[in-house]
């Protein structure tokens, strides 16, 4: 079990299998020549499962593949076949921007994927190419239909922008009216060395909520039903879907934070703000490590947890951007 000095305990890693991706979001990866993580450095699936295998006897019940894009990296459904084999009580989800997908929606339901958070912040087929510098959005919305034909949950993150996507709040809400599937809001944060994260591209999720409010009736989820983590959700009476707001700046959620991230070349960070990791690719690779002590130095790190926002406090203090990393090697 690891318990932090708050009292907090982590029951959930997001674990980054890559930080490769196939689109270039402006505010993602701010820079276009980004080095990336050199293959030998990147975990390979093999200390994945190691490191699954020393994290499920330690009380971590979910765990979310991330990237980059994790679709990108090869072998992925067999990657997904042998940890859903192999730690059958595991909780495996994935976030993907879906434009890889296409050709595997059927093998997910078969692994047994019951749902997928998609990442799209427009539904505007020429925005879509500005964002992303890429023209996939009607494939993105195909497989979109794709998952919900053969039962997979959608889960759409939109990462929210003013001055770029708010004009679309209206057409968000009504793709949620019209299809059983969660539109879900993330108030933009100022993440990676060159962010472009400005107080005028903030858009606050009260703000989200009260707009939304106004273009259909939005009945809260009781906070016992939800079962997603830091997001507020709202049924929409009128509709099928459903509309939520996660707001890691307005309204952290850090007291109740459990999550462990592992980026791409195997460094634990315990804290989505804080540039403080701990190099775990040496100690999974080593034969002289054994996995009690891999054990140890999970626990000890996660005993020493930091607040979120108090390192928010401070940095906004001192410089724009929250930590030096950016989300698309961290993993969001
Ligand atoms: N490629 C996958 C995807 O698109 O979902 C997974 C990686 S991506 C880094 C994970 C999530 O982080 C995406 O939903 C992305 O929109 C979000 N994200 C990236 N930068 C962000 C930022 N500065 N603030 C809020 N969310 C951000």
């Amino acid at each position: 079990m690891i318990k932090d000095n708050y009292g907090r305990s982590v029951s959930y890693l997001r674990l980054s299998i890559t930080d490769r991706c196939n689109l270039n979001c402006f505010y993602c990866r701010p820079c276009k020549n980004t080095r990336f993580i050199p293959h030998d450095k990147v975990l390979t699936y093999e200390d994945m499962f190691y490191l699954l295998g020393v994290v499920s006897k330690m009380n971590v019940q979910k765990v979310r593949l991330t990237g980059g894009e994790p679709f990108a990296r090869r072998d992925i459904l067999y990657f997904l076949n042998r940890i859903k084999n192999n730690f059958p009580k595991l909780d495996i989800r994935l976030t993907t921007n879906a434009t890889l997908i296409a050709g595997k929606i059927g093998a997910l339901k078969d692994i047994g994927i019951k749902g997928l958070n998609i990442s799209l912040d427009t539904l505007d087929r020429d925005k879509y190419r500005r964002i992303t510098g890429c023209d996939y959005l009607s494939n993105v919305l195909a497989s979109i239909d794709r998952c919900l034909e053969v039962g997979i949950r959608v889960k759409i993150n939109v990462v929210a922008l003013k001055g770029v996507n708010d004009d679309e709040l209206e057409s968000f809400v009504n793709l949620a009216l019209k299809k059983p599937l969660d539109v879900r809001f993330i108030e933009f944060m100022p993440i990676g060395q060159k962010t472009l994260w400005q107080r005028e591209n903030f858009w606050p999720s009260e703000e989200i909520v009260r707009a939304a409010g106004n273009i259909t009736k939005l009945d809260p989820v009781a906070e016992q039903d939800k079962n997603h983590g830091p997001a507020r959700i709202y049924h929409l009476p009128q509709g099928l879907g459903r509309i939520g707001v996660i707001s890691p700046l307005s309204n952290h959620f850090c007291l109740t934070c459990n999550r462990f991230r592992i980026t791409a070349d195997g460094r634990l960070r315990t804290c989505l703000f804080s540039d403080k990791d701990y190099r775990l690719l040496p100690l999974i690779r080593s034969s002289k490590v054994s996995a009690d002590h891999l054990q140890k130095v999970l626990e000890r790190a996660g005993q020493k947890k930091p607040m979120g926002y108090e390192i928010m406090g401070q940095s906004s203090k001192e410089r724009k951007s929250v930590c030096q990393r950016v989300m698309s090697s961290i993993g969001g």
